[in-house]
């Protein structure tokens, strides 16, 4: 197996770019009264985001890589590259359209507005889509099967979240949310016939 010092530090140069862009660049103004859907979905999706992080920072450590290593093409690892990067944009501009509804819980503020400008026109969860993306990338950069086997937990769970969203969506905004999704994709844009 060749030597993963460089995808080590590729990947942990873009992790820090991603969680900066989260952490740091991303800031909302204190928020109004707000509506929190607890639930145990919630719970197990914080645990398993936590587990998937864990396989990241076991592979930039590098114990034990030749145990779960996965013998991915180097081309490959260098598309997730690709991707990782491409994930930071893409939040930007779903950070900047969706403003102060963005929130990690499910939650609904007082005043809460429904978004259908930038890339919500075409896709109700754009960034659950750069998740997914990110997800994938990652698994391709570090060729973990660990960091495989958390990602598709993770993925279920955010499948499972779509749908508990847009139940609180609709109780909130009704017809025009049933309208809006009849007009768009759920993680990628609807194909037109017409
Ligand atoms: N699912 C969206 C948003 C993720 S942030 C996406 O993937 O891009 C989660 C919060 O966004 C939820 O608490 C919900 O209240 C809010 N939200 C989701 N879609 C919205 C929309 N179209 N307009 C306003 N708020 C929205």
């Amino acid at each position: 197996m060749f030597d993963d010092m460089i995808f080590r530090l590729v990947f942990a140069v873009l992790a820090i770019l991603l969680y900066m862009n989260h952490h740091v660049l991303h800031r909302r103004p204190p928020s109004k009264t707000k509506a929190v859907q607890a639930s145990r979905l919630e719970t197990w999706l914080i645990w398993f985001l936590f587990i998937w992080t864990g396989t990241l920072v076991l592979y930039v450590t590098g114990i034990g890589l030749s145990y779960y290593q996965l013998p991915l093409p180097l081309g490959a690892r260098w598309i997730g590259a690709g991707l990782m990067l491409l994930c930071v944009p893409m939040s930007q501009w779903i950070y900047y359209t969706l403003g102060v509804h963005f929130s990690k819980k499910l939650e609904l503020r007082s005043d809460h507005q429904l978004v259908k400008e930038g890339p919500y026109r075409y896709v109700r969860h754009p960034m659950y889509t750069t998740l997914f993306v990110c997800a994938l990338a990652t698994c391709l950069v570090t060729a973990s099967a660990l960091t495989l086997a958390s990602a598709v937990v993770v993925a279920a769970l955010m499948l499972a979240r779509i749908k508990k969203e847009e139940a609180m969506l609709i109780s909130r905004f009704g017809d025009s949310y049933l309208a809006y999704m009849r007009g768009t994709g759920a993680l990628l844009p609807r194909l037109r016939m017409t």
